[in-house]
């Protein structure tokens, strides 16, 4: 089939409209770079509460939406506007009663609320009267879109034949649910190996009737066919996995850009590290920590979740602090479990005057500690793609990540950061230590690594270009040729 190709992207979340992680990074940047490419691509997410509340930009469309569901036809609206910065429309549906609420997830009828909207979203295609050439799902969410499509759709001129693509962004959140929904659904099926008795799997599903599957970078997209990275779903990606591919997250580089980020204290490129001193002084007044123009300033900023290698910092931070490799300061942002925010602050108590926690999400002061600090630390269990590196090498600070995932497809040990491999504190001690010894000893050597990372290519033109490879295929598959 002739480029440019009707794109429909279906997703939970897209920035700056309701965000919690990648996901919605992804799918406001990459509509956009297939925008560039020349493709026709729109955007359906649900309308929260703060886009009922009335957004700016975003308006109410003409008319109503008829769903049929198993429980009864259910009339919703749609709000219309389009991505920041660019021309790609995106749709809103509206259901008071599912998406009229402060957070995007959480709540005891997810599976429900997001099978309707994965429906409307189809019936919104139709009643534009637009017909994609493919529909591209993003994890468990947005999977009854492609069951329904796999199945009942098939019986629908509209939609029968229609090419899909699933993207995996984590493949911790399956989506598990009752089998009542396929009533509600209005598809008849069958169970999947991976779901137990009356249990539903959305993430399985997904990744079972699409066209083509891909996940956000290819070493993540080998770990998941392995028994310790597929969180039980590796059976099926191994079945599959002729259609599996990965394709690395690009980096806004507008939005992240150290020669032009206003929130940072001076602006700075690879060609001239100076201001990044200016930086360095400023986060230190900002945070309360000493200022230490001679010694590394290490940072982490991360969800606080089980999957970034949190069990193995605590000790790392100790040997640190305790100056184990010398001198060093230490800074935190981060918010999540319980848990882990009592160990940071603990260590902060313990370590006065080296080391500040911060236990709040604050975009506002994320990039000063990217460009204010000398080296990042990821030491992830497991990491989808991961975005910290990719902007901490944009800032010039340094990252020393456990080789997992992105992590390992974007960090080249001792070209533009340092890493690890085995998961322990041991390793990622090691790894540490050898970044700072670098840092104390090689001053050129050092500025070398970081200007690598400044320049590696880890945009999104790149990625939308193996995109446009995977909707072919998936065309391709469904003899449109
Ligand atoms: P994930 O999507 O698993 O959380 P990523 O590394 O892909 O991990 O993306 C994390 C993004 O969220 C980065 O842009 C990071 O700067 C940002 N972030 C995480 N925690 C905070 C926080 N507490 N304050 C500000 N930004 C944060």
């Amino acid at each position: 089939m002739p480029k440019p190709y009707k794109i429909l992207f279906l997703s939970a979340e897209v920035d700056p409209f309701a965000k919690r992680g990648g996901l919605g990074d992804v799918a406001a940047s990459l509509p956009k770079a297939l925008r560039d490419l020349g493709h026709d691509v729109r955007v359906i997410m649900p309308a929260y509460q703060n886009i009922e509340a009335g957004y700016p930009g975003v308006e109410p469309m003409a008319g109503t939406l008829q769903v049929f569901t198993g429980s009864g036809s259910v009339t919703c609206g749609v709000f219309q506007s389009t991505l920041p910065n660019s021309d790609v429309p995106i749709y809103f549906i509206g259901e008071w009663h599912l998406f009229n609420r402060p957070e995007i997830y959480g709540y005891w009828d997810d599976a429900y609320r997001f099978a309707f909207f994965s429906k409307a979203a189809l019936e919104l295609a139709r009643a534009i009267e637009w017909r994609p050439d493919v529909v591209h799902a993003h994890d468990w969410h947005t999977a009854p879109a492609i069951t329904w499509l796999a199945t009942a759709g098939q019986h629908d001129p509209f939609f029968a034949n229609m090419p899909t693509v699933f993207t995996i962004h984590n493949l911790a959140h399956q989506g598990h649910t009752g089998w009542e929904i396929f009533n509600y659904l209005g598809i008849v099926t069958h169970s999947l190996q991976e779901e137990g008795y009356g249990e539903v799997n959305f993430m399985a599903r997904g990744i079972y009737h699409s066209t083509m599957i891909n996940t956000v970078s290819p070493t993540y997209a080998q770990e998941i066919t392995t028994p310790s990275g597929g969180a039980g779903l590796d059976g099926l990606l191994r079945h599959r996995h002729y259609d599996l591919h990965g394709i690395l997250n690009g980096l806004d580089y507008e939005d992240w850009n150290p020669a032009s980020d206003g929130r940072l204290a001076a602006p700075f490129s690879a060609d001239d590290l100076s201001n990044r001193l200016t930086n360095r002084r400023a986060l230190q007044n900002k945070i309360g920590l000493p200022q230490r123009d001679d010694i590394p300033l290490v940072a982490m900023i991360t969800r606080l979740d089980g999957q970034k290698g949190l069990d193995i910092t605590g000790h790392v931070i100790h040997l640190l602090l305790n100056g184990f490799a010398g001198e060093a300061q230490f800074v935190v942002l981060g918010t999540g479990a319980a848990e882990y925010e009592s160990m940071f602050a603990r260590l902060a108590g313990y370590h006065r005057g080296k080391m500040a926690a911060i236990l709040a999400y604050s975009a506002g002061l994320a990039p000063l500690i990217y460009g204010g600090s000398d080296m990042f630390i990821m030491p992830s269990l497991f990491e989808p793609c991961g975005l910290g590196q990719l902007i901490a090498m944009r800032y010039g600070s340094v990252p020393v990540v456990r080789a997992t995932g992105g992590l390992a497809d974007t960090v080249q040990d001792g070209v533009t950061g340092f890493s690890f491999y085995d998961y322990n504190s041991d390793a990622f001690w090691h790894a540490l230590s050898r970044a700072i010894y670098v840092y104390n000893v090689d001053k050129p050597r050092w500025q070398q690594i970081q200007q690598n990372g400044m320049t590696a290519d880890f945009s999104w033109p790149r990625s939308a270009q193996s995109y446009d490879q995977l909707y072919e295929w998936a065309l391709a598959r469904h003899g449109h040729t």
